[in-house]
């Protein structure tokens, strides 16, 4: 019986242990505190990771702010549960930075903090050989690049304000490998020094590519530097980004769904060669694909 009992009172200290620590909150269950957790818990430039608030009262708006990044949440049903998907941006410096996220709720506002460790990830340097045009672009092509700013920076400027996204992000090519090649420092030709801002798929010509999730069509045409170009918002700040490719088979302002063929793959602007380059955008910041694929998205189905 005393054997029971002291059983049962470390169970108790356990679950306990885990209400505090946040770690079972998914589905709005009670929890002793209000707490943020971080998943992966732990953290390098370059690394998306998901947000989950659990709190003890409902909230009516949650709000946060991440190396100036405005983090844009969804709730549980219930609203004692808030996610949230931000990252670190592949140039940001290691060291510790803070989160804030402001909770509004009938009784008021409060604000949680958090410091969360940024370590180094471990990328190399990579020299590449492109044509000439790409390292050194005459006039023509300088004006073409200040022209295909304003196109993209229209494109990324509006974001839906609901998560447009359902379950887990899966990868574009299924044969296709990717490479490893996320936060490379390329020197291209041996002159210009660029961090490789995406992940590149080994894809041979016209390889059909899927949208790594669901969300609606901002971008699809033909740029200097990326190629043929796809850009696809998933809302709440999410962007995917596909480069190079040879032909479109969405047009702007369409919806898609995850695994919906959206072009096929080419070998068109800055590319060594033919193959897929992606691009997870978050509020500006270049995140690794393969980090994002790894993490697992909260059951919530995406709003229409
Ligand atoms: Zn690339």
């Amino acid at each position: 019986m005393a054997h029971a009992s002291v059983r049962l009172s470390r169970l108790v200290g356990v679950v306990a242990f885990l209400l505090l620590s946040g770690r079972f909150a998914w589905g709005g269950q009670k929890v002793a505190s209000d707490a943020i957790v971080v998943t992966p818990d732990a953290l390098s430039n370059g690394s998306p990771f998901l947000l989950t608030v659990s709190l003890q009262e409902p909230a009516t708006a949650v709000t946060g702010n991440w190396q100036g990044h405005p983090v844009e949440f969804f709730s549980s049903a219930d609203r004692h549960t808030w996610f949230a998907i931000a990252g670190v941006d592949v140039e940001v410096v290691p060291g510790t930075y803070p989160l804030t996220v402001q909770i509004s709720s009938v009784r008021g506002q409060q604000t949680l903090h958090e410091d969360l460790a940024v370590d180094e990830a471990a990328y190399t340097k990579v020299p590449l050989t492109v044509p000439d045009k790409f390292v050194e672009p005459d006039e023509a092509a300088l004006k073409k690049i200040a022209a295909d700013k304003l196109v993209k920076d229209k494109a990324f400027a509006n974001s839906a304000t609901t998560p447009q996204w359902s379950d887990n992000f899966v990868p574009p090519l299924h044969l296709a490998p990717q490479s490893d090649s996320f936060g490379n420092q390329r020197l291209f030709n041996g002159k210009l020094a660029s961090v490789h801002r995406g992940l590149d798929y080994h894809a041979k010509m016209s390889t059909p590519v899927a949208a790594i999730n669901s969300g609606r069509v901002v971008l699809a045409r033909p740029l200097y530097y990326e190629g043929g170009c796809v850009v696809i918002d998933h809302g709440l700040g999410l962007m995917s980004v596909y480069m190079h490719l040879s032909k479109f088979q969405v047009k702007v302002g369409q919806k898609v769904r995850k695994g919906q063929v959206i072009a096929l793959s080419g070998a068109s602007g800055r590319a060594t060669g033919p193959h897929l380059h992606l691009g997870v955008r978050w509020q500006g910041s270049y995140l690794d694909p393969a980090k994002l694929f790894e993490i697992k998205m909260p059951p919530l189905r995406p709003s229409r």
